[in-house]
């Protein structure tokens, strides 16, 4: 973070929760000339934090100018953490980084603006897909915060440039003056309602990344849900101008058949864009390119980009072909509504499930569920699975592994049952993977060696 001026001088943090974004987050503030005191309940990662240079202890909360806490730990719901319960009765703001972000690039001068992205699904696809957008058109961006690089290890841009920030609700309960020129929400399913209390407090938290917002700005909202709808509608009267946008249907910016277009006409086709398949991604697509739009990005830009976006690993990614067989690593669809994405995309395919269940398991799957040549079932939660498979009529085994299921998937495919092997397990990944990243990369190397022998 050598390129922010000492914008933090004189400033006092406590950051508590030393993972993916608290640590950078603590390297990065005291780059900027902050006192930063770090905390984590595990000693493991405070011996990882002295390791690293850092001063480790329980912060004085009363000197304390912000508590910055890691996305992961609740201050509110199921239950707050003592430092955060601290921090509410001694007055000190509670923080998420890119919130300070933000305050170190005005601090430093720029001008650049910023673009938030939220939603239950599509949140690092679209950001993903706007930074790519701004990269083709020659804009100086920055991705991340939730998605890939920590808030605070992102580099200080120029006037010009754009920030590209995934908000999670958790990073949207703790932003204070943080204001998004475009701020795009996707859709709204249940989750997460431990920590929100319920679908009121979630959709609350998500309404945040419009707070603030200005005539100049826009508001993007997608409006494929019912609840987001009513978000939309809830937002006519908000200062910002709004965008409705749609990945089935017209809107603002919708797609009407592959064709993704706004008032003016056509803005892409998305027949042309590999990694963007379904509907869901046409949203996703949608809201990227209105986002591009309001930040003044040339249609034909758009264009070129979404038919040139890579895509992101575990979703929906082509890992093998082996025998006209492909095999598709969709682990991040860690709820049934993620799997739904991804399973209407293949008319007949070999599905590998399981893990820890959501809430709901995969009762909601049904309408899919005669795509299913073979389901294959493992993790935790596979019994439960198996119950709703057998409720109807779908063929299935419970076998335990990944390793066990990608071989019999690739058996039972290359048999003819179906041309795809799709993993996308609508669970989380905990029971045997440390995140749903690593089950994915298992799932690329199995599907590899069998393309290599193939
Ligand atoms: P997030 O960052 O919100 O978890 P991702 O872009 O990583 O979202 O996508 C995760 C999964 O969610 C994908 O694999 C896909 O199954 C599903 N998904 C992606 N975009 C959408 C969308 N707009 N609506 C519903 N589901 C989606």
């Amino acid at each position: 973070m050598s390129d922010f001026p000492p914008v933090f001088s004189g400033c006092r943090y406590a950051v508590v929760g030393l993972g993916k974004a608290g640590l950078p987050a603590a390297r990065a503030l005291l780059s900027m000339g902050a006192d930063v005191l770090t905390w984590d309940d595990s000693e493991a990662a405070r011996e990882a934090a002295v390791a690293a240079g850092l001063a480790v202890g329980e912060p004085p909360m009363a000197a304390l100018d912000a508590l910055v806490l890691s996305p992961g730990i609740p201050h509110v719901l199921p239950r707050v953490h003592p430092l955060a319960a601290a921090a509410k009765e001694a007055g000190v703001p509670i923080l998420t980084d890119a919130e300070l972000l933000y305050v170190a690039v005005r601090r430093a001068g720029s001008r650049a603006r910023f673009a938030g992205i939220t939603g239950t699904n599509g949140k690092s696809t679209t950001t993903a897909l706007l930074a790519h957008i701004l990269e083709v058109a020659g804009v100086p961006v920055a991705a991340g915060a939730n998605l890939g690089t920590a808030a605070l290890a992102l580099p200080l841009l120029p006037d010009e440039g754009v920030y590209v920030l995934e908000m999670s609700s958790y990073m949207l309960e703790r932003i204070a003056t943080l204001r998004f020129d475009a701020a795009i929400m996707l859709n709204l399913s249940p989750d997460h309602l431990d920590r929100h209390g319920d679908m009121t407090g979630y959709a609350a938290a998500k309404r945040a990344i419009f707070a603030r917002q200005e005539a100049a700005d826009t508001a993007i909202v997608g409006i494929d849900d019912a609840l987001s709808r009513d978000l939309a509608a809830g937002l006519e009267s908000a200062p910002a101008r709004l965008v409705r946008v749609s990945g089935s249907g017209s809107a603002d910016v919708g797609a009407r058949g592959s064709l993704l277009a706004d008032a003016a006409g056509t803005i892409a086709d998305l027949a042309t864009a590999k990694a963007l398949p379904g509907a869901h991604n046409a949203q996703n697509a949608a809201a990227a390119a209105a986002a591009a739009l309001a930040l003044g990005v040339p249609r034909e830009a758009i264009a070129c980009a979404i038919a040139s976006y890579p895509g992101l690993a575990h979703r929906q990614e082509v890992v093998a072909n082996a025998g006209g067989v492909a095999f598709v690593n969709d682990s991040k669809a860690t709820n049934a509504d993620s799997a739904a994405r991804a399973l209407g995309c293949y008319e007949k395919l070999v599905w590998i499930a399981g893990g820890q269940a959501k809430a709901g398991g995969i009762d909601s799957l049904a309408e899919y569920f005669p795509r299913v040549a073979l389901a294959l079932l493992i993790g935790r939660d596979s019994p439960l699975l198996a119950k709703t498979l057998a409720a109807h009529n779908v063929p299935y085994r419970e076998v335990g592994t990944l390793e066990r299921a990608v071989a019999e998937a690739w058996e039972a495919a290359k048999g003819g049952l179906a041309s795809v092997v799709l993993l996308s397990p609508a669970c989380a990944s905990w029971d045997q993977f440390t995140g749903f990243d690593q089950r994915g990369d298992r799932f690329r190397a199995l599907a590899r060696a069998i393309a290599e022998k193939a």
